[in-house]
């Protein structure tokens, strides 16, 4: 049999998120690449799944991200899974797979969580065009100068963001966005999830009073008129 890296997506919080397919492609590999093992101990586990979990050196060194490639050379089929969600979004992944293609190895990817896509699809902000951020800087100039730049990107912009830093953001945001529509959403899929709408400012103010905690993602809708119209979907 020919070896494959299977990149998995696993759930961003309740654990019944996960494809028929991700459970089989697990329950199939030789072994689980994992950034933490004993996290996704629990999510096999759960399932009934009794695969070797490996530790994540593979996603960060060259070293050991060549091994991985060597075993799939071999024959190895090996599935890749981060800590949640989606392998290579704001989370490694990305280095292993370009390893493989430079090899020109199988890689297939089995979609499902990614907290950007749950939290634009139901931010009520428009999804036609959107723009994935990720983290920003942790200082405060650097993530002024960034949010600035963003500001002229056409779409809804997607960010994650900790909850230590929201309210300190949510400040520069209303400097740097004004009255554009924004929405914070909150530990989705899990039991306290929240969206909380409106402009930056009213969201600084509601956080301001209400600390948050747990996991955040930050959307800013475009900042042009013509790009704010509802899609016919
Ligand atoms: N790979 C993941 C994905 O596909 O979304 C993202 C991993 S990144 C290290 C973690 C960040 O994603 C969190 O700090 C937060 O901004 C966002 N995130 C992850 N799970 C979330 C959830 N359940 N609710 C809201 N945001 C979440």
């Amino acid at each position: 049999m020919s070896g494959i890296l299977s990149i998995v997506a696993t759930p961003i919080g309740n654990l019944e998120d996960i494809t028929l397919r991700a459970l089989r492609v697990l329950r199939e590999a030789e072994a689980v690449i994992a950034e933490d093992t004993r996290r996704t101990a629990i999510l096999l586990q759960r399932h009934g799944i009794a695969r070797p979990v490996e530790s994540c050196p593979a996603f960060r060194e060259a070293s050991a991200c060549a091994r991985v490639v060597e075993r799939i050379a071999a024959g190895e089929r090996l599935a890749l899974v981060s800590d949640a969600g989606t392998p290579g979004i704001s989370d490694p992944g990305a280095r292993i797979v370009r390893a493989c293609v430079a090899r020109g190895l199988a890689v297939e990817v089995i979609p499902g969580p990614c907290a950007a896509v749950a939290a634009l699809c139901g931010s009520g902000l428009p999804t036609h065009e959107f723009h994935f951020v990720g983290f920003l800087p942790p200082k405060a100039v650097a993530r002024e100068r960034r949010l600035r730049e963003l500001a002229t990107l056409p779409g809804t912009l997607v960010i994650y963001e900790s909850p230590h830093r929201l309210c300190a953001m949510l400040g520069q945001a209303a400097g740097v966005f004004g009255a554009r529509p924004a929405a914070v959403a909150r530990e989705l899929t899990k039991k306290f999830e929240e969206f909380r709408r409106g402009t930056s400012a009213e969201l600084a103010a509601w956080f301001a009073t209400h600390p948050p905690k747990g996991e955040i993602v930050f959307l800013v809708g475009p900042g042009h008129p013509e790009q704010r119209r509802p899609t016919s979907l």
